[in-house]
């Protein structure tokens, strides 16, 4: 085994016993109820199960070892979209009905985005902080396709979308009055929330979270990035046609 398999090494057994990639129908459904049916990542009732260490690297049909996942869920974690350590996190923490999955519906033809008055067209990642994209953006067969993740102040993931499909905690409000729009707030802090919406023929995108433990407050104006006082302020622009849009390396001050 190499050392970078070290961390999975209570999910592995290279000697196994086992003779059969078939998952026993008792471990599928220990799985299953542990899971409440649904998916463990975004709540979506098909589901499938997955190895978290994968089976033909070792991994065993252990109820340990698997996870429910919907088929576009299982398809992300394969394509290394969802990073392996939320979802083993997320095999602890999961409770029935703590999120709901959802689907933003855009007009085709808006490939535009807006985020803090700043303008993204073509652009793939359009606002990356300390090397981990924030909000990115792809076009395939002339639709605009959204990826967006936000933390709380603790750095627990709460907003996850990945190609327009998303899922946020239950513990949030929904305020949704049509296909192209998401408002969530947090229940707790109302000035945690997060919306995004269609404006014409572009998309916008508000909000006030934490990316990383650091603050991130983005209004119509402007994005402000760290602490108050202390921000990065970056105030209205175009970027268009690059692989990056806004790009913070690092906050003066900022300790996290
Ligand atoms: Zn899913």
């Amino acid at each position: 085994m190499g050392n970078k398999n070290n961390r999975f090494s209570d999910l592995t057994n290279f000697k196994r016993n086992e003779k059969s990639r078939y998952i026993p129908v008792a471990v599928q459904r220990e799985v299953s109820t542990r899971h409440f049916f649904e998916c463990a990542w975004d709540s979506t009732p098909i589901t499938h199960q997955h190895h978290i260490f994968e089976y033909a690297q070792g991994g065993l049909h252990t109820p340990e070892n698997l996870i429910l996942l919907c088929p576009n869920c299982h398809d992300q974690v394969h394509k290394g979209e969802i990073p392996i350590d939320e979802l083993i996190k997320r095999k602890s923490t999961h409770m029935r009905g703590d999120r709901f999955p959802g689907l933003l519906l855009t007009n085709t033809e808006n490939h535009l985005i807006r985020i803090g008055g700043s303008s993204f067209l073509n652009v793939q990642d359009a606002l990356i902080v300390l090397d981990e994209p924030m909000i990115s953006l792809r076009i395939e067969n002339g639709r605009l396709f959204l990826s967006v993740r936000f933390y709380n102040k603790k750095g627990d993931l709460i907003f996850w979308m990945s190609r327009n499909r998303y899922w946020a905690p239950s513990s949030f409000r929904i305020l949704t009055s049509r296909p192209g729009e998401i408002r969530i707030i947090d229940r707790a802090d109302t000035d945690h929330y997060l919306r995004i919406w269609e404006n014409g023929k572009s998309i916008c995108i508000t909000g006030n979270s934490y990316f990383k433990g650091i603050p991130i407050k983005i209004d119509e104006r402007k994005i402000a990035i760290g602490p108050e006082g202390e921000a990065n302020i970056i105030v209205g622009g175009g970027v268009i046609n690059r692989p990056f849009g806004i790009v913070v390396h690092a906050l003066n001050g900022f300790r996290h």
